[in-house]
């Protein structure tokens, strides 16, 4: 019997990674996605993360890195339970960093459901065995977890009716949590047509020192792994320090069974935003429209999927500029730099926008004179987190930029601790303290949200997603984004308690410039322009709404403030 189509236009191509993690699967992801959107494709990502956790919401960002939130939050409820039973339903809305690389460039929103993992797969699994919907039959993972998976990105491509759908394995071929995932990907390629498919293999080729040479060894181990998965790929990008030779390309080819001109070179550079300029150089877009039968469509392209108009946006972040910023960032989890990956990259549109170059610095606050760093830095961004370790001294960053009136943005926990180090150092209310910190606190200038006080499971329970923001006039916020209602991405169970917030508080300076709909949760606060250049606490998280074509406003205006400092 002919195998049913998913949708008569869906194409899917799935990434593996091999040799190594952590090469740029995400990139090389997003950048195909970018390929054929210059072609006029609809085209939407999904990001397989074999580890058992529902969703990415619980790990700590030095393990996992930063987690991206969605503008929506998904209602997971896989046997379709009537109650909020805490056991068969969950809200995911904390995704995979990829997720931000993906917005950011394929310019679109992506829905919570894109990010599959093997803990979603096997709780759906368990619960409908226990319901009885398997009928008596024994359950295992093939076919039932692997039919789940496939189910999963059908369902995606037919709802979203999406012409080429790029699916990330996260992992590296090999992996023991992997071996599912990548058998469903074998079915789906068996049983659809072979111009509906193509697969993409990102692997690592080495640069040996010693000997001056690259070395294509790891890539043919890689790619013998996946064969023997059952998955031949029908392109390979090749990771590197330098570009791939001809030569050395020929020689990959075969020993890896892929045509010569579909190895691809993906050597380092200054900017990913650069990446699929350089796979266009390559012909991979054209080859891969080829390859899946896909013929490039005339469209109405928005500013953003034309491909002339990415050349321009891209080579704003290769340029060198005069001016360089230094912008420091304490925090706790500094030691691993993807924790803040999507802060890094806003900071980056910001200062690529206004042209000038930028120098992160991270500064651990656990370390003794950590504030030492902050006198060479032109501004302080103080980073989200959570918990107790660290907190003391990123009060005192909030602390130092007041007094030293340095250029500050505090997101969501850095706004409630510039709120703590105002009660402190400003009003004298020394124990001033969040409770999520201090739980004994007498004076919790930052408590816990009604709307928190009764929940114990901690996966997707804070207030998350994307949410409308109501802008006071005549403040930095407002200047920012000349709007009175904005929408913005939050995720937290504590706020800036406003009771706190007295005349005496107005009159040394401290302003409320945004709530939330309902006008109880304080949204951003600030420092009166008068006494003070920028200093900007929001409770939500402007950088995942933050683009290379289209930096976040707020950013923009704290880069901004900080080169008017400078010259003036
Ligand atoms: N820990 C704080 C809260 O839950 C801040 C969270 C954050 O920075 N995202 O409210």
């Amino acid at each position: 019997m002919p195998n049913k189509k998913t949708s008569p236009t869906t194409k899917f191509v799935f990434v593996t990674g091999g040799v190594m993690s952590g090469i740029g699967k995400g990139v090389t992801t997003a950048s195909i996605g970018k390929l054929c959107q210059f072609r006029g494709f609809k085209v939407s990502a999904i990001k397989i993360d074999p580890y058992l956790n529902v969703d990415p919401g619980t790990l700590n960002p030095v393990e996992h890195g930063e987690c991206f939130i969605t503008d929506e939050v998904w209602h997971f409820n896989p046997i379709k339970d009537e109650g909020l039973n805490p056991y068969t339903y969950t809200m995911i809305g904390e995704l995979d960093q990829d997720f931000g690389t993906y917005e950011r460039f394929l310019n679109s929103y992506i829905h919570p459901s894109h990010n599959i993992t093997s803990g979603q797969i096997y709780f759906e699994t368990i619960l409908k065995e226990r319901k009885g919907e398997y009928l008596g039959k024994t359950v295992q993972i093939i076919p039932h977890c692997t039919d789940m998976i496939k189910n999963r990105i059908k369902e995606i491509a037919r709802n979203e009716k999406i012409d080429a759908l790029i699916i990330e394995c996260g992992g590296t071929v090999g992996d023991v949590e992997s071996v599912i995932f990548l058998e469903a990907f074998r079915q789906l390629r068996l049983e659809l047509p072979k111009e509906d498919t193509a697969l993409v293999h990102v692997t690592l080729v080495p640069y040996s020192e010693a000997v001056g040479e690259l070395k294509s060894k790891p890539t043919q181990h890689s790619v013998k792994e996946l064969q023997s998965a059952g998955l031949q790929p029908d392109f390979l990008i090749c990771r590197s320090k330098i570009e791939i030779p001809t030569e050395l390309k020929r020689k990959i080819s075969l020993f890896t069974n892929v045509k010569p001109d579909h190895v691809i070179s993906n050597p380092d550079i200054k900017s990913i935003y650069t990446v699929p300029l350089i796979f266009e150089d390559q012909k991979l877009g054209d080859l891969l429209g080829e390859h899946l039968n896909l013929k490039p469509r005339l469209v109405e392209f928005s500013k953003v999927n034309n491909y002339s108009e990415w050349i321009k946006t891209a080579s704003l972040y290769t340029k060198n500029y005069d001016k360089t910023l230094r912008i420091a960032m304490p925090g706790k989890y500094v030691d691993n730099r993807d924790s803040y990956v999507s802060i890094n990259e806003a900071l980056k549109h910001a200062c690529a926008h206004e042209g000038v170059n930028l120098e992160i610095v991270f500064v651990d606050t656990e370390k003794t004179e950590f504030q030492l760093e902050f006198d060479s830095c032109d501004g302080i961004l103080l980073t989200p987190g959570f918990g107790t370790r660290g907190v003391e001294g990123m009060v005192l960053s909030a602390k130092y930029a007041m007094e030293n009136k340095t250029p500050y943005l505090g997101i969501c926990f850095g706004a409630q601790l510039f709120y703590v180090a105002f009660m402190r150092y400003v009003m004298g209310i020394t124990d001033a303290h969040s409770t999520e910190v201090a739980p004994e606190t007498p004076n919790p200038v930052v408590s816990m949200m009604d709307e928190q006080q009764k929940i114990v499971n901690m996966g997707g329970t804070m207030r998350l997603g994307g949410q409308p923001v109501i802008v006071s006039e005549n403040t930095l916020l407002f200047q920012a984004y000349e709007k009175g209602e904005i929408r913005e991405r939050f995720r937290h169970r504590y706020h800036i308690n406003e009771s706190y917030f007295t005349d005496e508080v107005k009159a040394k300076g401290l302003r409320i410039s945004a709530y939330d709909q309902t006008g109880k949760i304080v949204n951003a606060i600030e420092l009166d322009e008068e006494i003070h250049p920028f200093m900007v606490g929001t409770q939500f998280h402007p950088e995942y709404c933050s683009r290379p074509y289209e930096p976040s406003p707020i950013y923009l205006k704290f880069i901004q403030k900080i080169i008017a400092k400078k010259n003036s």
